[in-house]
């Protein structure tokens, strides 16, 4: 080891080291890269500055038959960085030699290639293998090397940091590929979850479609027979137990063949579709309406006795031969309805309680049409 104290020109030398280790780690530290090339080139940089050579060379094990190759130089000639572009593992050449012995070496001129000088090579290491040999040269007149005991340590100190930036961007590689196959997939999932909760959306729309499909009439909104009988059995199950009373109406229209006779079919279903929205809009929200069959409908009237049911269906029936003055039903003198209302009893069920509407229905059809009737 040479004396600080004694060589003011070793100590210059040793900061240098220093300084230039510091440039590199500090390059390696700042790129978190997968391209090691500005890593390469600003170690040849830092180590010939540091060595005071004018000639520096990177070889990497690599190619098909694993020969050591030149991926980096500074200050090498043309004909110099032919001759060393690719070296055999087995030869004796100052690359090859560190590369197989793991350590590194100081080569006089009469040692190397002539027309090189002296050489400094030390291995590149990864954390457990060889992976080529960095090397520092001198031109042919600097046949000796001037004595300088920490310059094969730093030589080597760097082939190991470039050994470990090499290994590093392998493994830097390896993680990108595997974190954007990793976001690849989370893509996919969300995608995939996204195009699910869509289709689940879909389906409820089109389960609460089917439900209202289930229970209403197509032509007039109003709940189907099937649908109406259902929500009849359990209005007197309820009205059983708050012991308050229910009126029921079955309407039919008067003479409605004749609307299609004379009118068509289409009239026909048009004057359907308004006799529901006004017997729809002639009770209350809590009554329930639905289509029997036909031109044949049923209300029923929530917490109502059988004298206001009959005072109901009198003001829906007057409405009805009222509103129906309007064209084209009024070519016919517009429409009428006749109806039947009966009242819940003690020992009624939903058919009974239907039967004896439709036989008051019957009664009002028989004493003329357009009038309403108690069972
Ligand atoms: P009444 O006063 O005795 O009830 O006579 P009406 O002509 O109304 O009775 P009828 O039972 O003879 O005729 C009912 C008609 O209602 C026959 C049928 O073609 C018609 N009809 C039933 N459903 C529909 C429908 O959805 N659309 C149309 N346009 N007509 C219907
Ligand atoms: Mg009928
Ligand atoms: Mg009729």
């Amino acid at each position: 080891m040479v004396s600080l104290c004694e060589n003011k020109d070793g100590l210059a030398r040793l900061q240098d080291k220093q300084a230039a280790l510091q440039a590199i780690v500090r390059v390696m530290a700042g790129s978190v890269q997968l391209d090691v090339l500005p890593v390469f080139e600003e170690t040849l940089a830092q180590v010939t500055a540091a060595l005071r050579a004018p000639m520096a060379a990177l070889h990497l094990l690599g190619g098909e038959d694993e020969q050591l190759t030149l991926v980096q130089h500074q200050g090498l000639d043309p004909v110099m960085s032919r001759t060393w572009v690719r070296l055999n593992l087995d030869g004796d050449t100052p690359p090859a030699l560190a590369h197989r012995t793991g350590h590194g070496q100081e080569f006089e001129a009469r040692e190397t290639v002539p027309g090189m000088g002296a050489v400094v090579t030390a291995p590149v290491r990864g954390a457990d293998i060889g992976l080529g040999a960095l090397s520092v040269m001198w031109g042919g007149e600097a046949d000796r090397l001037e004595p300088d005991e920490e310059r094969l340590p730093f030589l080597e100190t760097v082939g190991h940091l470039l050994g470990l930036a090499i290994e590093h961007a392998g493994l830097v590689a390896e993680l990108v590929d595997r974190v954007n196959e990793l976001r690849q997939i989370k893509e996919q999932e969300e995608r995939r979850a996204l195009e699910l909760a869509e289709l689940n959306q879909r389906l409820q729309r089109a389960n609460v479609r089917l439900e209202e499909l289930s229970i209403t009439d197509e032509l007039t909104g109003l709940f189907n027979r099937r649908h109406f009988i259902q929500r009849l059995d359990e209005e007197i199950a309820r009205s059983r137990r708050q012991k308050h009373p229910i009126s029921l109406i079955m309407a039919d229209l008067d003479h409605f063949k004749r609307i299609n006779d004379t009118m068509g079919h289409q009239v026909g279903d048009e004057a359907l579709k308004h006799f529901a929205d006004w017997i729809k809009g002639g009770v209350r929200r809590m009554d329930l309406v639905g289509r029997y069959g036909g031109e044949e409908f049923v209300v029923l009237l929530v917490d109502c006795g059988p004298k206001r049911a009959l005072m109901v269906a009198d003001k829906l029936r007057r409405e009805v031969a009222r509103r129906s003055q309007v064209p084209p039903f009024d070519r016919l003198g517009g429409f009428t309805v006749s109806m039947g209302v009966s009242k819940l009893t003690d020992d009624d069920c939903a058919q009974s309680l239907i039967g004896r509407a439709d036989q008051a229905l019957y009664k009002a059809k028989e004493g003329g049409r357009n009038q309403a009737a108690l069972a």
